[in-house]
């Protein structure tokens, strides 16, 4: 599954936000066994209305809905990663993310203390950054002088990840992250395998008051802005009406959320914000035992797609029976589908579209 990693600096609201969520997550699906894995890891359904209503017309006897893991990554302050450095912890933690939700204090509440003394959200944005690099920086000329011998000795591979290393150290000694950095196609498997920190995809997410969380307010505007000149992500939260929805049942936060001039829990915003991050989409696999769905990366062919389920999938996969989801609901369903001619058999080379009902034929 896909792998947030909730960062920040001391009191901006990480653990309120990352305890609410995986708890109003384990309240929305009451069928389904969540777990906080660990103290600081969670996960969280993925809410989406589309496999209710396959459920619902297939009378599926359980449903469960795709998951997304959150990583509460405490550890992060200025400095953190001069003297000993970043903790070999929160370094495994943040390694094995797939993106970064990096939450900033933009609510004013001077009974909570900012670690400098005043809020601004882009400068601690800045802070947090420059701690990554240093701590990039440092690991990637650790790396480049361990493969000097190999590379002397014509090793292809490690001729490869010097050339990406030495592009990596150019940018962060340019005092900019490693996503700066243009990998081509052919590179794009052994830059991932670098794990470099600043190489994530970055998720601003800003805690704002309860009172500004319809509309937002200077502070998130400027992360926005600063978002948007990054290519990064951004979504406006209050970490506090998350803690409160987590306390209420599904009938009472709904009416809270109205109330706030609210149409969703933050929840849900901030998993289809990390959906769009990593280009993300999601496929169901519809009976009568269950309705389930399944996450993958836009672009996935059928093959890959079927082996998120399992990997035999994948090794025999034959063909794939497909109902695009709006076709499956206006039909009433699988033979409904069949009959109007919208079951499409596809082969290896189909790629997967967000919402398609898929049934897979394999070779065990
Ligand atoms: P962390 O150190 O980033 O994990 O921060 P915490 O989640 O422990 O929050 C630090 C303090 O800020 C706690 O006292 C929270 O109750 C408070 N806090 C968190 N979010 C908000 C918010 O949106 N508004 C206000 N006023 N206080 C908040």
């Amino acid at each position: 599954g896909f792998k947030m990693g909730i960062v920040g600096l001391p009191n901006v609201g990480k653990s309120t936000l990352f305890n609410a969520l995986t708890k109003t997550a384990a309240a929305q699906a009451a069928n389904f066994p969540f777990c906080t894995i660990e103290p600081n890891v969670g996960e969280v359904a993925v809410p989406d209305a589309r496999l209710d209503t396959l459920a619902g017309i297939a009378k599926s006897k359980q449903i469960v809905p795709t998951r997304m893991t959150f990583v509460d990554i405490a550890g992060l302050v200025k400095g953190a990663s001069k003297g000993e450095g970043l903790g070999n912890q929160f370094l495994a933690n943040i390694r094995e993310c797939d993106a970064i939700a990096h939450v900033l204090r933009c609510f004013e509440d001077d009974d909570v203390t900012h670690v400098d003394g005043r809020v601004n959200p882009v400068e601690d944005a800045d802070t947090i950054e420059t701690e990554l690099m240093l701590a990039d920086l440092e690991s990637v000329e650790k790396r480049l002088a361990g493969l000097s011998r190999k590379v002397r000795g014509g090793d292809k591979e490690a001729v490869q990840q010097e050339r990406l290393l030495q592009a990596a150290q150019a940018a962060l000694e340019a005092g900019k992250p490693a996503r700066s950095v243009e990998v081509s196609d052919e590179d794009a498997r052994a830059w991932k395998l670098l794990q470099l920190l600043t190489s994530k995809p970055i998720l601003y997410v800003c805690n704002v008051s309860e009172a500004e969380a319809a509309t937002g307010n200077a502070h998130s505007e400027a992360v926005a802005q600063m978002a948007a000149e990054q290519g990064a992500g951004a979504v406006v939260i209050s970490a506090q009406i998350e803690e409160e929805i987590a306390q209420l049942d599904a009938d009472e936060a709904k009416e809270f959320l109205d109330e706030l001039g609210l149409d969703e829990p933050g929840l849900d915003r901030l998993i289809r914000a990390g959906y769009e991050l990593l280009g993300l989409q999601t496929y169901f696999t519809v009976g009568p035992k269950e309705a389930r769905a399944w996450t993958i990366r836009e672009g996935t062919t059928a093959p890959k797609a079927a082996g998120v389920i399992h990997g035999d999938f994948e090794r025999g996969f034959i063909r794939a029976e497909t109902t695009a989801y709006d076709d499956y609901v206006s039909l009433g369903g699988e033979q409904g589908a069949k009959d109007a001619g919208k079951m499409r058999v596809e082969g290896k080379s189909y790629v997967v579209k967000d919402g398609d009902v898929m049934h897979f034929l394999f070779n065990a």
